[in-house]
């Protein structure tokens, strides 16, 4: 399932061929994935031009000059595929730019979306307007969470996959910040200790960056054509890792589930 990371790392690699392009052909080739593509999705984006694109948490968004913004997420199994040789049957929506490339929003799955909002409306738009800061943004501090974490006694590590705490960190980037920060991902969030947020603050901004970086170093092979754009493999430190040895002291990871999904963690290293 694309991450945060995969989401920037394809926004990235989307700009190449869409930043300041027109659209000279927009085509869905069904109706729906999740939900239904806007019905006005082919009018309003053929013939504007893009004037730019960014991320919001795990949404991918490509602005244009005819004041909507096509917000696009990949659900479990969605990528981008740059000029392919084929169209297959999983390509759902294909966007031509005047410079004749092709990308294609490939989801087999069909979990991913599609929506147009108008851009100075974006934030008030439903799935943002309750969201908490952009983890790699200035509004994630120690003090922040400081303040939105007081008094509660969930687990600090579904606290911090709660978007309206944290905008788009997932399970992956979670473990991994808890780990290098030394928390137990079981401790009462409003009992972890300001010192130990502020080295989670940091943690969590590293893992991401790290991982965004050792996705771009494998943007170079998106030039190529038929390349796709959202997944990468990375080496985690306790993801995925049960039963192997800690990377720090050398005991065993262990998982346990929370709120219906795995967590690892090192209960030698995380306090
Ligand atoms: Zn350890």
């Amino acid at each position: 399932m694309p991450e945060l990371p995969e989401v920037e790392t394809t926004v990235r690699g989307l700009a190449r061929y869409l930043d300041g392009e027109r659209l000279a052909r927009v085509e869905t080739r069904r109706g729906d994935l999740r939900r239904p593509f806007p019905p006005d999705l082919v009018q309003v984006l053929t013939g504007a031009t893009v004037t730019g694109l960014s991320r919001r948490a795990k949404y991918g968004l490509i602005h244009t000059d005819r004041s909507q913004t096509m917000v696009f997420h990949l659900g479990m199994s969605g990528r981008w595929r740059i000029d392919p040789d084929e169209l297959g049957k999983h390509d759902h929506l294909v966007l031509e730019t005047g410079s004749s490339h092709l990308l294609a929003l490939c989801d087999p799955r069909r979990f991913g979306s599609v929506d147009l909002v108008p851009t100075d409306g974006l934030d008030s738009w439903a799935p943002f307007a309750a969201m908490g800061p952009e983890p790699l943004g200035p509004g994630l501090t120690a003090a922040y969470l400081k303040e939105v974490l007081a008094g509660r006694s969930a687990a600090i590590k579904l606290m911090l996959l709660d978007q309206r705490i944290v905008a788009g960190l997932g399970n992956i980037y979670v473990c991994e910040a808890l780990f290098r920060a030394g928390i137990s991902p079981v401790r009462a969030a409003g009992k972890v200790s300001a010192a130990a947020l502020a080295r989670l603050v940091p943690a969590i901004k590293a893992v991401l960056a790290e991982a965004i970086e050792a996705g771009g170093s494998t943007l170079r092979d998106y030039a190529q054509p038929d390349g796709e754009l959202g997944y990468f493999s990375k080496q985690f430190d306790v993801y995925d890792r049960e039963g192997q040895p800690c990377v720090r002291c050398g005991a065993p990871i262990r998982r346990i589930v929370q709120g219906g999904r795995s967590t690892w963690y090192c209960a030698g290293c995380q306090k």
